[in-house]
Order: C-alpha cells, then structure tokens, then sequence
C-alpha cells in the first residue's frame, strides 16, 4: 500500500535548563493512504508531540526535531522552512485538538472561519468560499447549514463546534487529517456521533488519519491500526485485531485491562497499572517499563527490547515475547 506518512526513528523534545529534554525517543510509524491509525498512549507518553512534529508545531512551542525524518507523500518535512510548511499545514495536512474552541474564533461566524481557509489554501472568490463552506457543515452533519453558517462558535454546543471545526479541516480536502483527542472534551453520546462522522467522512474524502488518544475504546471504534506509546516510544503495533485478540506488550495488556466493560466491570474494581510513567529524562535502563511490569527479568533491567515484528508485521519491544532473542541475549548478557 502507499504511505502516505512515514515517521521514522523521530526524537524530538524540548531545551530546557539542563539541556534538551526527550519527548520522544526514535519514533518509528507508518500510515498507508485512506488508513486510520491510533497512536495511544498515557499523557507523558510523547505521542502529543509526535503529532506536533509532524506538523512542524514543535517549533512553535519551544521544542525542536533533534534527529529523524517524517516523510509525507514521500518528501521529508523536517526538512522543510517554515515557510514550505504554511502550504502544508492547514491545506494538505490538517489538525484538530480536543478543545474545539482553542481553534475557533469568538469574533468571526463559523461560516467565515471555513471560508477563510479556502480563500488562502484554494484562491476561491469570497462568495465560492462562503458558499463551500455552507456545503462543508453540511457534510459534517450540521443541521440548517445557511442559517449555522451565520453565527458565532458561542452560539453552538460543544459537539457542535467540533464538527465546525472537522469541517474546517476538511474544507481543504486535506491527504491526512490529524487528530489529538478529539472527543475527549465532549460527552459521551456526542464522543460516538464525532467519531461516527470520523469514519463517515474518511470514506467520502478518501484521507488518512493520525488520530491520538489516551482511550483505547476511541481507538477500537476508528482505527486499521494501533501504535502503542510508552514514556516516548512506540513498545507496540499492530492491527487493531492483533492489538485487542493478541496483544504482545505487557503494557498494552495492562492498557487493555483498563477499558471499563471488557474485563474489569464485573470484577468491581477496574485494573490498573501499579507505578507512574517515568520522564524521559529519567528513564530506567533497559526496558522502559521494566519497574512497572509484572513479568520483568532481569535481562529487562540491563538490555533495551528492539521493536520486533512478527511475520505478519505485529511489531512489539519485549524480552518476553522473542524466547529466541532472549535466549541469545541472556547468553550475551551472562558472558558479559
Ligand atoms: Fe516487561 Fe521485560 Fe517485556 Fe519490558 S521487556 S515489558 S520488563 S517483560
Ligand atoms: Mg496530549
């Protein structure tokens, strides 16, 4: 298939005064073309920032790429000038987040907010842009359009600006739509509607997405693929199957335990992972998760798990999952 996102061996994190800090430590995706994958992660686990990098935002908010690439359609964003990246950003590539007002604003009606984007991105005269966008909050599902396009993001509900603003970032026809928690903000029954309209509007735009969350239920209902992040770093991937009927990594397992309805509920209490996430400036040797693990040896304290893949191209960095690797790696470690 094509890819139509490449993140390869991404380090990126932020100057600070003891020197530069990792947020993530050789982050390694992929995402065919018309694919959704989810990269899930506790917050501290870098996959924020990963999004970031990939739009290039990083600079903007005091961090920096220390190392790797991002390939888009093939050509490598970091890379790129800020200025190569204001024809990307907001027209090829797209952003939401979770707080859909941070994205609008108060001062102008919604219908020309979305508007705007296509004057800048498509030089569309002001009354195609305007019609456009009418057309746009239709699409998303926005009742009345004409008469929702003349008002301001105050006089709309929550899950309502949401979808004003996955219409701004679909006005374009954007190749890949990222999205950091976007219905962690709203409500329960709104959450299932937007991400209903998610997979509705991926079909129709025929786009990928790159869809951040910390909720592996959010991830279960939109992904083809999963990326699973751990104090910076991807520890496990594969198809949304294979993360949920055979998940490799033991924090996965954990994360998968977590969701409320698939294991814990009739239990009472709901599992969780003992510890915390580690900075990543304090990571411990070897495994990452190691101190939080149930199932640590010790050549988890000293070695680095690789992020393997099986035949079928499940991905997983864990000593317990590879008995030939950990073989060798324990005869290594003992004649060491
Ligand atoms: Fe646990 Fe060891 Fe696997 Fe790390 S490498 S997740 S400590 S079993
Ligand atoms: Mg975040």
């Amino acid at each position: 298939a094509e890819k139509v996102l490449q993140i390869r061996s991404l380090t990126a994190g932020f100057l600070t005064e003891k020197g530069f800090v990792k947020a993530t430590d050789r982050v390694t995706l992929e995402l065919d073309r018309g694919q959704t994958l989810c990269v899930v992660g506790e917050s501290g686990s870098g996959k924020s920032v990963t999004a970031m990098s990939v739009m290039r935002l990083i600079d903007y908010a005091g961090g920096f790429i220390e190392d790797g690439e991002v390939l888009f359609s093939g050509s490598d964003l970091v890379k790129k000038k800020q200025q190569e990246m204001l024809k990307i950003r907001g027209n090829r590539i797209t952003m939401i987040f979770q707080d859909p007002m941070s994205a609008l604003n108060p001062v102008f009606t919604v219908g020309d907010q979305i508007a705007e984007a296509l004057r800048i991105h498509k030089r569309m005269s002001k009354q195609a842009a305007w019609q456009a966008s009418v057309e746009m909050l239709r699409r998303v599902g926005i009742p009345d359009p004409d008469m929702r396009a003349k008002q301001y993001p105050h006089e709309m509900s929550g899950g309502m600006c949401q979808r004003v603003v996955i219409a701004m970032a679909l006005a374009c026809n954007p190749e890949l739509l990222i999205a950091d928690e976007p219905t962690t903000a709203l409500d329960v029954t709104v959450q299932a509607q937007i991400l209903d309209l998610l997979r509705q509007l991926k079909q129709e735009f025929g786009m990928s997405i790159l869809l951040i969350t910390h909720d592996m239920g959010v991830a279960a209902e939109v992904a083809d693929r999963i990326a699973v992040m751990y104090a910076g770093a991807v520890v496990e991937e594969g198809t949304v199957k294979e993360i949920f009927e055979q998940p490799r990594h033991p924090y996965t397992i954990g994360l998968l335990k977590s969701i409320p309805g698939l294991e814990g509920e009739r239990g009472g209490e709901l599992y969780t992972i003992k510890g915390v996430i580690p900075p990543i400036s304090q990571l411990p040797s070897g495994c990452r998760f190691h101190p939080r693990c149930p199932h640590v040896m010790e050549i988890c304290k000293q070695r680095e798990p690789a992020l393997l893949a099986s035949p079928t191209g499940h991905k997983a960095a864990c000593w317990l999952d590879e008995p030939g690797l950990k073989g060798a790696a324990e005869a290594e470690t003992a004649a060491s």
